[in-house]
This record gives C-alpha cells, sequence and structure tokens, in this order.
C-alpha cells in the first residue's frame, strides 16, 4: 500500500474509534436509537471522513445488521446490550470497528469482556504466514475458557479500497482453513460471543441496502434515485436514512429498486436460539510479523 493510502486507511480509522467512542457515550436508557445513529454518521462527516456503512446498533439476540430507518422512534431500554459497530472510510479506505454496551445493568459484563479479550488476544498473535485456522482457534478458545461459545457463523473480513467484505474471511473457530494472513492485508476482527447455540440466521430486514448491478428499470424515479446512491454514496452499503433528499418519495423510489433486484436489503443476523450475544472489532493493517491496529482512539 501506498503512504497516501496508508494515511488514508489510519485517518478513517482513528475517525471511525473516536465516532464509536461518542456512540459508547451516548447509549443509555431512554435515548432514541435513531439520535445516536445519526449523531455517529455525523461526527464521521465532520472529521473530513464518510461512513463506509450505516451505524449498526444490534441489540441482544440480535447479532448485526440493524440500523434505525428514517423516523425510528424507538428508544434504548434498562438491560439492552447493545452492538455498536461503526465504519468510517477516506477515499474508501475504511476503518470498521464495534464495542458492545449494556444499558443500565451489569449481567452481560463477563460476555463483552470476552468479546474484546478475543479480539485483543488476535490483535498480539497476528501477522504475516499465521494461517487463518490459528487465529479461528485462538478465538474459540479464549471464549470458551471464559464459558460461552463464539459464533461460528459470523467472522471478520478483508477490507479492500470501497470494498468491506473483499478476499478472506477471518474465522471465530478453528475451520482448519490453512490460508495465511499476508504482509499488506487489511483485516477486520471481529469475534462475536454468545450464550447460546453459537449460531446466526438471518431475521428480520435490517434497514441496511446495497447497489446491484444495474438493469433497466422504466420508472423514472427509481432511475434517479439509482444513479444518485452510486455517485454519491458508491458502492458501500447504505441506508434510506441517507437518500431522503435524493429524489422526491424516495422511499417508494427505494422499494422499487428493490422490487427490481437494483437493490438488495440485507437482513439482521439474529442467534438461532435467541442467546444473547457480544461483540468487539478492530480494523489491522498486517505489517511483517505484526499487526497494526487502525481503529483506535
Ligand atoms: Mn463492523
Ligand atoms: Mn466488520
Amino acid at each position: 500500500m501506498n503512504e497516501g493510502d496508508l494515511d488514508k486507511l489510519r485517518r478513517a480509522g482513528t475517525i471511525a474509534a473516536q465516532a464509536l467512542q461518542l456512540g459508547q457515550d451516548m447509549v443509555s436508557e431512554g435515548v432514541r436509537l435513531l439520535d445516536v445513529a445519526e449523531e455517529i454518521e455525523a461526527y464521521i462527516i465532520s472529521k473530513g471522513a464518510r461512513p463506509a456503512f450505516p451505524v449498526n446498533l444490534s441489540i441482544n439476540e440480535v447479532a448485526a445488521h440493524f440500523t434505525p430507518k428514517t423516523n425510528d422512534r424507538s428508544v434504548f431500554d434498562a438491560g439492552d446490550v447493545v452492538k455498536i459497530d461503526v465504519g468510517a472510510h477516506v477515499d474508501g479506505m475504511i476503518g470498521d470497528t464495534a464495542a458492545t454496551v449494556e444499558v443500565s445493568s451489569k449481567r452481560y459484563q463477563d460476555m463483552i469482556s470476552s468479546a474484546q479479550k478475543a479480539r485483543d488476544i488476535v490483535m498480539e498473535i497476528i501477522g504475516d504466514g499465521m494461517p487463518l485456522s490459528n487465529i479461528g482457534q485462538a478465538v474459540e478458545g479464549s471464549i470458551k475458557a471464559d464459558g460461552f461459545l463464539p459464533v461460528a457463523n459470523l467472522t471478520g473480513h478483508e477490507v479492500k479500497c470501497y470494498d468491506l467484505h473483499a478476499g478472506l474471511t477471518v474465522p471465530n473457530v478453528d475451520d482448519g482453513n490453512d490460508e495465511k494472513v499476508r504482509d499488506g492485508m487489511v483485516l477486520a476482527v471481529e469475534p462475536f460471543v454468545t450464550n447460546g447455540e453459537g449460531l446466526i440466521k438471518a431475521g428480520r430486514p435490517g434497514n441496511i441496502y446495497r447497489l446491484r448491478e444495474e438493469r433497466p428499470v422504466r420508472d423514472e424515479s427509481a432511475r434517479e434515485l439509482y444513479d444518485a446512491i452510486k455517485r454519491d454514496l458508491g458502492p458501500l452499503p447504505f441506508s434510506d436514512r441517507w437518500i431522503q433528499d435524493m429524489v422526491p418519495r424516495a422511499n417508494l423510489a427505494l422499494n422499487k429498486l428493490v422490487r427490481h433486484g437494483l437493490v438488495s436489503g440485507y437482513a439482521t443476523l439474529v442467534e438461532v436460539k435467541r442467546g444473547c450475544v457480544t461483540q468487539s472489532e478492530h480494523t489491522v493493517i498486517i505489517r511483517g510479523k505484526k499487526g497494526e491496529i487502525t481503529t483506535l482512539a
């Protein structure tokens, strides 16, 4: 990676980490999810970056992929276990980071620290030449020693320019994958911990969308919306909150794009036994035998 891109990667990481900290400070009983998501995203923009995806605020058995819709009025309740997952990018160079907070209670602190510990162990051992299965093994071993299970079918991922889930997946269990981490790779490492079955399945729509391949669509406002998303937001995931001013009756146009297959919506990812899920994530660039964490505040 050239110095310019490395600088952008580091800036994006720092901004994402600061935005995550802001979110952690904001989440509390009675606060609206929408306010937290919008403040985090506004912070990212105020620092000269852009959100790499809508802020995910996934609660309890929902592991990931929920963001509040435009006009969402829901608030955090006492006892909620909230995964805050934040991405920022500078010219496509992405920082992706997440933390878990518990609202007005202390029942899941062990699960929260278990996810963090597993992530930090990987930060210590990761480097050029390490097989992916060793990372999975370290995560799985640490989480099981804490008395919980990793979510086996949620993984970390390689990150490339304007591509959030590129190339390698970084396992949270020993999956026997002998592919190796290589110098210069950017990886998001994100253990998920649960007291459930250790698996997630697709749940309800989570209000997060992505563009699919262009194809003809007759409807003029739908066409106009597609072009505006492509021009202003690029290929990264987006929220309906971000498109409201792009065309009149944007939600209607968005639904048309979904119906015609030009946009797809992500489903929330829900623990199969409705177990509670915690998450912790850093982005790291491999520099020789070590990793440099980019998502530190
Ligand atoms: Mn993330
Ligand atoms: Mn990630």
